[in-house]
């Protein structure tokens, strides 16, 4: 019977990446996965006509241009390729024109009006200061490299969402950063729910968030 370092459970994209990290460390290596196909999230399939394909799950990739791990992988050498929306994300509103939110973090701020001043102070240094920020939240525990930045992110990140949404005063910016904390998938009422509206805004402004062209398993 085969022997291997390790066994690693689901071929999504974590579990992808754990492969792969430890086959650079020259670790032999067994990726097993239940499903038919290997993916995971990033799975892309024919449901409804022939050639036409749907992302099952995720589509679009903001981490994809801002996560270290991804960009250290050599992608485009196997034929990805990353198209751009001319808006990152847009929330409609019923009484009113929708917010935006725009890779031009100016342009975001210009039409969130009174809530501007606010917005810039929760994202400015998130989306100035991401790399140390990506390598003091994203990778192993270690001293952060800029502990007075992640100090200043972490205080805004653990905060509930729905406090945050409280201190905006136009249904816009509610709608856009309710918007952006709900991909948590959890109450907004929650701890922590802030975490994932600034870093997900944070990267639309600083990387555009990224669509793979046909589609998260094009190339796989
Ligand atoms: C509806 C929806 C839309 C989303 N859209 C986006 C998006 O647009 N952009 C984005 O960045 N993120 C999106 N996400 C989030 C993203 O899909 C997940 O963060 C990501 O897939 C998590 O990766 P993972 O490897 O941890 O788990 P998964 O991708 O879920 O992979 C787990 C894998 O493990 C396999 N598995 C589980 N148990 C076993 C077992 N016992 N034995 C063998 N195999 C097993 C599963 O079959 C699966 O293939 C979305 C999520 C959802 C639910």
């Amino acid at each position: 019977m085969a022997k291997y370092d390790a066994v690693i459970v689901g071929s999504g994209p974590n579990g992808l990446a754990a492969a792969i990290t430890l086959q650079q460390q020259g670790l032999s290596t067994l990726l097993v996965e239940g499903s038919d196909t290997i993916g995971g999230g990033l799975r892309t399939k024919e449901l409804t006509l022939s050639g036409y394909k749907h992302d099952v799950c995720s589509a679009i990739h903001p981490m994809a241009m801002a996560s270290p791990f991804m960009r250290s992988l050599p992608l485009e050498e196997y034929g990805l390729s990353f198209t751009f929306a001319r808006y990152e994300a847009a929330h409609p509103l019923l009484r009113e024109t929708g917010a935006v939110l725009s890779r031009n973090l100016e342009e975001t701020i210009q039409q969130l009006g009174d809530d501007g001043k606010l917005y810039r102070s929760l994202i400015q240094d998130v989306v100035d200061r991401w790399e140390i920020l990506a390598e003091d939240t994203m990778g192993p525990l270690r001293f952060p490299k800029d502990p007075i930045l992640l100090a200043s992110f972490g205080w805004k990140a653990v905060l509930p969402a729905s406090w945050v949404a409280s201190r905006f005063k136009t249904e816009r910016a509610k709608a856009l950063w309710a918007g952006m904390a709900a991909h948590g998938i959890q109450p907004l009422s929650n701890w922590t729910t802030s975490a994932i509206g600034m870093v997900l805004m944070a990267v639309g402004h600083r990387f555009g968030w990224a669509i793979p062209v046909g589609g998260s398993q094009e190339h796989s």
